[in-house]
């Protein structure tokens, strides 16, 4: 065994190296009993280590078993990509856990384009080891040393962020997760004073639709310049993407945004935060309809907007329970403290009504349109309805009884602003047209 030991072949090494990629534990664990230096040597011309190649292969048996040989898991290969970028890039979610929990570095640089595992799961779409990564980063030390914001916004040798990655290459995923993990929609690939590209100017490029809806929601500005003074608009029409070009247009309504003061209402709850999400997509996408058909925008008038609630039939007729605002969609989210409940849309639009005071430059807390008290929390409202169907007749009576809380103390004048907010919630558009149609430098359509 001691000769076998001395004279390791070429041979040897590439039945090690296809044994580790290939997950052939029991050949790699014999290997390594017999030749134990196996685990130091790289290939030939990447410079691959067994933890490089078990890593992008997705071989978790074989990672762990060399990684518990190994005390360091940010070996190098000849491009400085470590073993967690290459499985960020291959979408290897159990191999990047696993070299996560074996503190693998997330704060390390290629020298391809500068790129971390970050930029690598964000470019490549593996929106599960992007989710992994930026976990990591709230426990790791670079939340201490860098801070979590900074390395969800952290820039390649080119300037380009994760979001700028991922929105230049369609993945509306990953677009979602950085912006909701506080991506900054603005951030430009600029250096050194220049002008950049924005996430929409590349998202533009590439006609993602699905990107550009997402950064459109969070606040993307159309009127941006790159560094050749071009808005994202501009770049659509070059490249000839009809739809997104339609979007981008500055002198179409402008989309929804994702509304500050949902900022200020603590503890949002995350499943009511998926319903608020919803809701302002689904309304972007009414909006979208009528302006792909070329058509000038224009949302139905509120159901019931005298809100005249005498009839009970509305919501008896239901099975499920209406929302009491717009009577259109049903009570998905509740207020607390005091309980009262509404749709997801309405609530959506109570939050984007609340304009910011000119002369303090606070936004106004949304307050509950029934009661007026503070919006501590907003959950996901339990359906009684599907709970007790219509077999048990306490289950209308517990519908009215809801009605007449929703409806009891001097609820009227801010039931009928809010009502109004719900039809501002289309006509926000005509404020962004207005300033656009004056500042005149924006191309026409033609
Ligand atoms: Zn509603
Ligand atoms: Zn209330």
């Amino acid at each position: 065994m001691g000769q076998a030991l001395a004279c390791a072949r070429p041979n040897d090494e590439q039945d090690f190296f296809n044994a580790v990629q290939a997950g052939d534990l029991d050949f790699v664990a014999s290997a390594l009993r017999l030749q134990p230096w196996m685990i130091c040597r790289t290939t030939v011309f990447d410079r691959l280590s067994s933890l490089h190649v078990a890593a992008s292969n997705g071989q978790l048996e074989v990672l762990s078993m060399l990684l518990d040989r190994t005390l360091y898991p940010d070996l190098l290969n000849r491009h400085r990509q470590t073993p967690l970028m290459l499985a960020a890039m291959h979408g290897k979610i159990a191999c990047v856990e696993k070299l996560l929990q074996s503190g693998a570095n997330i704060l390390m640089f290629d020298s391809l384009h500068g790129r971390t595992c970050l930029h690598y799961a964000a470019y490549y779409g593996h929106s599960d080891c992007l989710q992994a990564i930026l976990s990591a980063a709230l426990s790791t030390p670079v939340a201490d040393s860098w801070g979590f914001a900074r390395f969800v916004n952290v820039k390649d040798g080119r300037g380009a962020t994760p979001l700028h990655l991922a929105a230049r290459q369609r993945r509306p995923d990953c677009v979602h997760i950085l912006l909701d993990k506080g991506a900054l929609v603005s951030a430009t690939t600029a250096g050194y004073g220049c002008p950049g590209s924005t996430a929409l100017h590349l998202a533009a490029h590439r006609g993602c639709i699905d990107c550009v809806r997402e950064l459109l929601a969070w606040g993307a500005d159309r009127i941006q310049r790159d560094s050749a003074g071009r808005i994202p608009y501009v770049v659509a029409l070059r490249r000839n993407h009809a739809a997104c070009a339609a979007l981008l247009n500055p002198s179409t309504a402008e989309p929804l945004v994702w509304p500050s003061p949902l900022k200020f209402i603590s503890e949002l709850n995350p499943e009511a935060k998926v319903l608020l999400e919803t809701a302002l997509m689904e309304a972007n996408k009414e909006r979208e309809k009528d302006i792909l058909k070329g058509t000038s925008f224009s949302l139905p008038p509120p159901a019931h907007s005298d809100g005249s609630v005498d009839d009970d039939d509305i919501s008896e007729a239901n099975d499920t329970e209406l929302c009491c605002i717009c009577f259109d969609q049903v009570c998905t989210i509740e207020v607390q403290d005091c309980g009262h409940q509404m749709c997801a849309h309405c609530t959506l639009a109570l939050c984007c009504h609340s304009k910011p005071n000119p002369t303090t430059l606070c936004t106004p807390v949304p307050v509950c349109p029934f009661c007026r008290s503070n919006i501590a929390r907003l959950v996901v409202a339990k359906s009684k309805t599907k709970e007790e169907g219509g077999k048990d007749s306490n289950g209308s009576k517990l519908k009215k009884a809801r009605k007449s809380r929703n409806f009891g103390e001097g609820s009227s004048n801010s039931f009928k602003s809010l009502s109004s907010a719900v039809g501002s919630f289309g006509r926000m558009g005509g404020r962004g047209s207005g300033r656009i149609a004056d500042s005149g430098d924006i191309p026409d359509k033609s």
